[in-house]
């Protein structure tokens, strides 16, 4: 799935790099109460950009609310076109079972595919997969791969940013600020490609993979779960 690129705080794209951007709101809804009754948080963010925002604390109740309310439970939203308040019913708490909690940072399990989602207010949002969830509870220092989360977007860039690095990318698009440290990461890669190449406004559709930054407390959650139940924790077990 693709998302619009454009970060919900900063109004700067986003290039979609899991472990330094992510998407919100595009299943249950993440009320936005500094916004006003109802309103609700949807799209893109940079996680540099949560990590200054003056909304983080309330930002991060309401995300793992969207994650964690009870299953059948409603939220009210306000409707756009009418301004009216309606009742909608929450659906992701059904699939996601919290596992791990403390101040900070909440793990949850999937039910229906074995990964893992972290929100963690040192970081951000990331969805963890078998694979790499063993790894970090082997303490594989290895860098985690963070897959790739295609974003598009509409500003001009040469052709032959086809072959740019992320420096490169970072530097035209002038969002250096918004992934610090990235540039300077190992192991980044860059897969762009145009939507419209013979348009004088070319639309770009960009996907950035670099190592996750995983904190410490992630690490000790996942270590005590292969301490706790071994290997088959991270099982896939397929459906008969
Ligand atoms: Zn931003």
């Amino acid at each position: 799935m693709m998302y619009e690129s454009e970060c919900l705080i900063c109004k700067q794209a986003t290039l979609g790099v899991p472990g330094w951007d992510g998407a919100v709101g595009h299943r249950d809804p993440v009320l936005a109460p500094w916004e006003g009754e109802g309103e609700t948080v949807e799209g893109r963010m940079h996680f540099a950009c949560v990590q200054t925002w003056s909304h983080k604390d309330a930002f991060f109740n309401e995300l793992a609310a969207a994650y964690t309310g009870a299953p059948g439970s409603t939220v009210e939203l306000r409707d756009a076109r009418t301004g009216q308040l309606v009742t909608v019913r929450r659906e992701t708490a059904e699939e996601y079972l919290p596992v791990h909690t403390e101040p900070g940072c909440l793990i949850l399990a999937e039910q229906t595919v074995k990964s893992w989602t972290v929100l963690d207010t040192d970081l951000g949002w990331i969805r963890l997969g078998p694979r790499d969830a063993a790894r970090i509870a082997a303490d594989d220092r290895d860098p985690v791969e963070g897959g790739w989360a295609p974003v598009e977007f509409d500003r001009d860039v040469p052709l032959e940013a086809a072959d740019w690095s992320v420096g490169q990318l970072l530097d035209h698009l002038d969002l250096e600020p918004h992934y610090p440290g990235l540039r300077e990461t190992p192991g980044v890669a860059v897969d762009l490609d145009f939507v419209a190449p013979d348009m004088t406004l070319r639309a770009v559709q960009v996907a950035v993979r670099a190592p996750l930054l995983v904190p410490e407390r992630v690490r000790g959650y996942f270590a005590g779960l292969l301490a706790a139940e071994g290997a088959d924790a991270f099982k896939v077990v397929l459906p008969d």
